[in-house]
């Protein structure tokens, strides 16, 4: 049985078909779902599904992405993570990707947000959910001034060097891998899942986004999460069986969702 450790199906390509998400994850024999939160305003959507549904958690946090919404503070996000059934703070980072003429030094508040998810992961004992793009250094010397490796977490959506994931690794983080790792151009990813160990190895889809082939353009659902263990299962000469178990234990490991049920 496979897990989906990050999806999205608050969003508006999902939201309308869970029941139809559900019965297609069954069939492919995906029995868990981590549902991802991206603002605050979005947050009691996704905490509505994992209340809803037994096999499904939620996270609380508010993407790197994100502005002109509600800013969170250390406190919103503690409050956040007492309710039922949020094992993680995030989805958290920092996204120097689209900077839309800006420059760095003018990222402040991305750091400055990405300091006050860490404060509270720390506080809580939960998980952090990491968006780490086009600012990898910066993520790292940031997770490591706070002090990161007390709560530790997961490097989601994974597309960084190899020293990046050595440095996560480092830091006792824990290495996810999306439908990226099936895409024919990527070659050096594919090599970082030779190197990361299975047992810090998570899957995920990052649905409705990066579909992985032979799906890749079209909308994606956790369903398809069992493409992305099969090509780890391939790049690392192991049975798919082997990876769907250690990525389902990790994940139980990290999230602990058994004691938030
Ligand atoms: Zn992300
Ligand atoms: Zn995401």
């Amino acid at each position: 049985m496979f897990v989906d450790s990050h999806c999205h199906l608050s969003f508006p390509e999902l939201a309308g078909r869970i029941d139809a998400i559900r019965a297609d994850m069954a069939t492919a024999g995906v029995d868990k779902a981590l549902c991802i939160c991206t603002t605050l305003e979005e947050f009691e959507m996704v905490h509505g599904l994992a209340r809803r549904f037994d096999n499904f958690w939620c996270s609380a946090g508010v993407h790197p992405d994100n502005e002109g919404v509600q800013e969170p503070s250390v406190d919103d996000l503690v409050a956040l993570a007492t309710r039922p059934r949020v094992v993680a703070i995030g989805e958290t980072g920092l996204d120097y990707y689209r900077l839309a003429g800006r420059g760095v030094e003018d990222m402040a508040w991305q750091r400055d947000r990405f300091r006050v998810h860490i404060r509270a992961a720390c506080a809580t004992g939960l998980p952090l959910v990491i968006h780490t793009r086009s600012a990898s250094a910066d993520t790292l010397a940031i997770l490591r001034e706070e002090g990161a490796e007390r709560c530790g977490g997961v490097f989601h959506c994974f597309t960084e060097t190899m020293e990046v994931a050595r440095a996560a690794l480092d830091l006792g983080f824990y290495v996810s891998f999306s439908g990226i790792l099936t895409f024919k151009n990527a070659t050096e990813l594919q090599e970082v899942a030779r190197f990361v160990p299975l047992e810090r190895c998570l899957i995920e889809t990052d649905s409705p986004y990066l579909a992985p082939v032979p799906f890749r353009g079209k909308t994606n659902t956790p369903a398809l999460v069992p493409h992305v263990a099969a090509k780890l299962a391939e790049l690392k000469d192991l049975d798919v069986r082997e990876v769907a178990e250690a990525t389902s234990a990790n994940f139980e490991t990290l999230f602990k969702t058994s004691s938030k049920a």
